[in-house]
């Protein structure tokens, strides 16, 4: 298996600016590719024990989606870098917590057997992305961190920029996320957007297409035509 893209850095070479008949399948990390919550409460515990932080996981975890620095500005955290240096270590430690949703890495090996680009947009640092887009062992062709140029989601810059990496125009992508900030960034971006019904999101106005699993999502993006002949490779 091809190991993932571990960051920007080395995206792959464009393709020619006369290709726009590629597609792209950008994903969000938390909630779509992996169910990281046990992850998220553990090193939540540990901000809460180290730095006295008396808030509960559930105030974290309403404003996933968005960078770790803004969510401790708006929970009023004061002090967070050196919070964030907690957060980051004790995710690491305990990544092998996460565990990929079921049906994630064949949907994603059918995408790919169909010629469709695969990136990975994510609000996490890439320290906390590397180790889990290890476990999936897939072959994205880019991963779009907060280490990354330009601003964070809901801003449409980290999935714009994914998309000069794999080459593809907006309008032959989708987003899937599983908060409300992915939806606004896919928006901004002219992306299409398509929820996780098993992420950790609550749907919003205006409602967003929601899929209730990763084999229903493949039915609805790829023609029955090209998943027959995805089969065959
Ligand atoms: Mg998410």
């Amino acid at each position: 298996m091809t190991a993932p893209v571990p960051a920007h850095e080395s995206p792959p070479a464009p393709p020619a600016p006369s290709d726009h008949t590629s597609h792209a399948l950008l994903l969000d990390l938390d909630g779509v590719l992996l169910d990281t919550r046990p992850v998220m409460q553990m090193a939540w515990r540990k901000v809460q024990e180290l730095h006295g932080v008396n808030l509960p996981f559930h105030d974290y975890e309403r404003h996933l989606g968005r960078e770790f620095g803004d969510i401790m500005q708006r929970l009023g955290v004061t002090d967070a870098e050196t919070v964030r240096r907690t957060h980051e270590a004790e995710s690491v430690a305990a990544a092998h917590l996460a565990q990929e949703f079921t049906g994630i890495i064949e949907m994603l090996h059918a995408f790919v057997a169909a010629d469709w680009r695969l990136g990975v947009v994510t609000s996490k640092h890439v320290d906390r992305t590397a180790p889990l887009l290890a476990r999936l062992g897939c072959p994205f062709a880019t991963a779009r961190t907060s280490a990354g140029a330009g601003r964070t989601k809901p801003a449409p810059d980290p999935l714009l920029l994914a998309l000069v990496d794999l080459g593809v125009d907006p309008a032959a992508a989708v987003y899937v996320g599983d908060m409300a900030v992915d939806q606004e960034s896919a928006a901004r971006a002219g992306v299409a957007y398509t929820r996780t019904g098993w992420g950790y999101g609550q749907l919003t106005a205006p409602a967003p297409k929601t899929t209730v699993s990763p084999e229903e999502l493949l039915r609805l993006l790829l023609p029955a035509k090209q998943l027959v002949e995805g089969s065959k490779v």
